[in-house]
């Protein structure tokens, strides 16, 4: 089955906002086996914006389209659409009353009439809930064809694709489409498609699709079967599989949980708090701790010991070892890690201190190099990485690498053996 994207609104042609929705949703669709040939960008401008709905409908079965679907008279895709597929827009009485709950419990009590323009749908459409925002997503079905209309905001088109779309989607398929993810750290993409370059060559159902973001691999194991059941049993002897190829390097199994959140995962298990002392991510490590809810439990601090002194003077790192060393040195990011844990008697302490650059580098530190130090069990771990890209991207992998330290250090100490 073909899909084609279709993104509507005139600050995406201007470049004012990325078009994650095409990523999120072709992401999306290609994980439920449907193949997307064309993704379009349209402004808000209905002339424009019929003739391309029209070209995607004539090529593919299913057309997506999202954003302009609210409240203002720039808002033209539900109206386009409807008359493309030439069909009546109606009240829908259930999406009104959504309306009417939606405005009852923000704190715009009263709701602006252009908003009673959102409770119209094309006759006949499916009505997919928005529990986010007031535009509802609709389907149209025409022609043995699917238009399905989705809002612009990411936070209001991510949960009504999942929850609303996706089974949509696998119902109009003979197969359903079913996968899991692997999300592997501390090991790079070629060594992980070296390991299982034999699975892959022999792969025909199911797949696996190994995608690499900064410093980790996700693997997408994807089975195509008659139902839910079935794919599953195709799937877990490949997982299994991976699991026993790759071990501790698997950080999680679950779609959504991220490395952050795993390791705040096993701090609770094993109840240990942390704190974090760091110096050249600046925070970024304990931002990232911090978007886990319920991290309270076991975080305790976290330093940003930026200059020497700071380290001095909130670490305990001693004046002779900065001398010696430097700041970016194993020896500093040892004392690092132990004075985070003696100053506010945690547990763990992970620590950082590199050359994120662009300037500070020499022949035998470079920019990219950087120091991360784990104390744990009265014993510090440090490990030496040189890191490639600009000063972000180094920021960025100091701060996996960092989390996935703590990772292999719990599992190390406190892991089932
Ligand atoms: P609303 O009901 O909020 O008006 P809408 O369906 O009309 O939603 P738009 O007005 O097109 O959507 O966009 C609203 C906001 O959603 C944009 O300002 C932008 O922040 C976000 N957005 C829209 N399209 C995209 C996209 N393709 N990728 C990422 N964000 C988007």
């Amino acid at each position: 089955m073909v899909v084609e994207l279709v993104c509507v609104g005139t600050e995406l042609l201007l470049g004012n906002i990325v078009n994650t929705n095409a990523a999120f949703l072709a992401e999306q669709c290609a994980a439920l086996g449907l193949s997307c040939y064309y993704q379009s960008v349209v402004g808000d401008n209905e002339e424009r914006l019929t003739a391309t709905l029209k070209t995607a409908m004539e090529r593919s079965d299913v057309v997506i389209l999202c954003g302009g679907l609210g409240p203002t008279p720039d808002d033209l895709t539900k109206e386009a659409a409807a008359k493309v597929c030439g069909l009546p827009l109606v009240e829908d009485a259930h999406t009104r009353a959504m309306i009417e709950a939606y405005f009852e419990k923000s704190q715009w009590k009263v709701i602006p009439d252009n908003n009673w323009k959102q409770a119209e749908v094309p006759q006949g459409a499916i009505v997919i809930d928005n529990h986010n925002g007031t535009a509802p997503g609709l389907i149209i079905e025409v022609n043995g064809k699917s238009v399905i209309l989705l809002p612009g905001p990411p936070n209001e088109l991510i949960p009504m694709f999942k929850n609303g779309i996706a089974p949509y989607l696998n119902r109009l398929q003979p197969e359903i489409i079913y996968s899991r993810m692997v999300k592997l750290a501390g090991i790079g993409e070629s060594q992980v498609a070296a390991e299982i370059d034999d699975m892959i060559q022999k792969q025909t159902n199911p797949t696996i699709a190994t995608y690499a973001k900064t410093g980790e691999v996700h693997l997408r194991v994807t089975a195509k079967a008659k139902d839910e059941e079935e794919a599953k049993k195709l799937i877990k002897p490949v997982v299994k599989e991976l699991k026993e190829r790759f071990g501790n390097y698997i950080y999680s199994v679950k779609e959504d949980e991220t490395l952050e959140e795993a390791v705040v995962r096993l701090l609770k298990k094993y109840n240990l708090s942390l704190t974090t002392a760091e110096s050249c991510t600046g925070g970024l490590l304990a931002g990232r701790l911090v978007n886990v809810p319920g991290v309270s439990e076991v975080f305790k601090q976290g330093f940003i010991t930026y200059s020497d002194k700071a380290k001095r003077k909130l670490l305990d790192v001693s004046k002779s070892t900065l001398k010696k060393y430097g700041a970016v040195s194993e020896e500093t990011v040892k004392e690092m890690a132990k004075g985070g844990v003696f100053a506010t008697d945690s547990d763990v302490c992970v620590a950082i201190s590199g050359i994120a650059g662009p300037d500070g580098g020499n022949e035998e530190k470079p920019v990219g190099t950087v120091y991360i130090g784990c104390y744990i069990n009265d014993k510090v771990t440090v490990e030496q990485y040189l890191f490639k890209g600009n000063r972000a991207k180094i920021r960025d992998y100091s701060v996996v690498c960092a989390l996935d330290l703590l990772r292999r250090s719990i599992l190390e100490n406190y892991g089932e053996k």
